[in-house]
């Protein structure tokens, strides 16, 4: 195992794919290891830090206590250490989904926790279960999730989709692990190597909840200028300031207006962008000499981390080049910037998948300057209704306002759906909900479900897949006109403007 970078790690179910599911576990007498687990879990720690990742929900329906829970997952641990099996850290979601807990499978915080607790890769992290819930979390946290036979996985196999690999057991599944896995590339970071770089003046990928930001230290103009540089970014286009707390912000700005703290009091940690009068240490590279400064503070908390150790707030415009895709993934960034940039921390697939809600604040009044990832309703909640924003001749007073921006290199258009496309050829569908197209043979459905937080997460992503089809034309299908359907559309407009 390498010694420094982050490590890989495995999220194992316990019931149904360690030890026998037998219902609701009180004793630990009940406990029956699957023999194979032993020789699987020996040979996956080899490259691998290992956490049981349990549900058990018969504590909030009053079937277990916490404690003997907490007992049993203790006694599994120890059996498996007596066999040499080191497990790094269990965690347990007591809840059932009625409870609407943040922990249950497939929301992905505890795979966030780990990577936080003991600097994991996500993107080289995989997840293993007997439910389809433990493949969605592999998925959500930006790895790979296996589904085992074992448990209950011979009884729900059929209601899976058609190309997910079913694995016999522990022992298969281990198997197609250690001949499917890659190595973690030399330029991923720890959160501690990352923040010494960014003190350094060096510029580092983050994660954040939005999109994967090219960060560098925000009053260090040399690290600005490579962020420039390696973005290939029109100096004229302003960047957004990233703290961990209202004090790192407070001193970026003049002064908080009422109503603006409202907002962050409100949305902070998260995705709002807060446009203010600036303070006189912002360089005028942040503000492309403006007056005012964007500010917001990220909910990822590894983000949130590497600011804190970095001891700064970091300028960090979305991690690509400029004008093309935002990543949602570490991959993303290694792809089209790797070599251009002092290394990158993996977090995992970004929670959000769109960029931050940008409001602007002058002379008394706000305006919303780029829908994002946070509603406009939301907003207008606790300011009033917002004027709306017009491009003015010769300026950009927001990051991301140009109007051709997030683009595939592939031409795209943006049509209400059920529209035929607009031309003959090689054609790409980018649909929502239930519209599909039978003469279309490529499709990729931002969600099926016709859930807008999905579709937001799927964006880029998908428009990414599209864009190395080689195909002649993309065609997107507007979605719904409310909510976060206004950011996205918003994305779509930008990515089919012509130049
Ligand atoms: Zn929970």
């Amino acid at each position: 195992m390498k010694k420094t970078g982050p490590k890989a790690a495995i999220f194992l179910d316990r019931d149904g794919t360690i030890i026998e599911d037998r219902g609701y576990l009180t004793k630990k007498e009940q406990v029956c290891f699957y023999p194979q687990s032993f020789t699987a879990l020996k040979k996956l720690q080899k490259h691998f830090l290992l956490f049981i990742l349990t549900n058990q929900g018969g504590v909030s329906q009053g079937l277990q206590s916490r404690s003997q829970v907490d007992a049993l997952n203790e006694y599994v641990v120890e059996e498996l250490a007596h066999r040499g099996i080191h497990i790094t850290a269990t965690y347990c979601c007591y809840h059932q989904r009625s409870d609407n807990c943040a922990c249950i499978k497939p929301k992905n915080f505890f795979p966030l926790k780990a990577a936080l607790d003991y600097d994991i890769s996500l993107e080289h992290s995989w997840t293993m279960g007997d439910h389809y819930h433990d493949v969605e979390l592999g998925i959500n946290m930006g790895g790979r999730g296996l589904y085992v036979l074992t448990g209950h996985g011979e009884k729900h196999k059929h209601s899976l989709p058609e190309d997910l690999p079913h694995l016999k057991d522990i022992a298969e599944a281990a198997d197609y692990i250690l001949s499917n896995r890659s190595a973690i590339p030399s330029n991923y970071l720890t959160m501690k190597e990352a923040a010494q770089r960014l003190k350094n003046g060096e510029v580092v990928a983050i994660p954040t909840e939005t999109v994967y930001g090219l960060a560098g230290a925000a009053l260090n103009e040399q690290a600005l200028l490579k962020i420039f540089e390696a973005k290939n970014r029109p100096h004229f286009d302003p960047l957004i300031l990233h703290g961990s707390c209202i004090s790192d912000i407070e001193s970026l700005v003049e002064y908080f207006p009422e109503k603006a703290l409202q907002l962050a009091e409100r949305f902070w940690p998260g995705p709002l962008t807060l446009v203010l009068p600036r303070s006189e240490i912002v360089p005028d590279l942040v503000t492309a000499g403006l007056e005012t400064v964007a500010v917001r503070i990220p909910s990822h908390p590894m983000a949130q981390r590497i600011i804190e150790m970095a001891g700064t707030a970091l300028a960090a415009p979305s991690a690509n080049p400029f004008g093309a895709i935002s990543p949602t993934h570490a991959s993303h960034v290694q792809r089209q910037l790797g070599e251009r940039i002092d290394g990158i921390v993996d977090g995992g697939a970004s929670s959000v998948g769109i960029e931050s809600t940008i409001v602007g604040y002058w002379k008394g009044e706000f305006q919303l300057l780029r829908p994002g990832g946070i509603p406009q309703e939301d907003i207008e909640e606790v300011v009033g209704p917002l004027k709306s924003f017009r491009t003015q001749e010769g300026s950009i007073p927001a990051p991301g306002t140009m109007k051709r921006h997030y683009s595939p290199k592939t031409p795209m258009v943006l049509q209400p759906p059920g529209m035929s496309a607009p031309q003959k050829g090689k054609i790409g569908r980018l649909t929502f909900g239930e519209t599909k197209y039978e003469d279309c043979p490529i499709q990729l459905n931002l969600s099926p479900r016709g859930h807008l937080e999905e579709a937001a997460i799927h964006l880029y992503d998908f428009m990414r897949k599209l864009d190395g089809m080689g195909l002649d034309l993309i065609v997107a299908d507007e979605l719904p006109k409310d909510g976060l359907g206004r950011g996205i559309n918003d994305r779509l407009q930008r990515a089919a403007t012509k130049e």
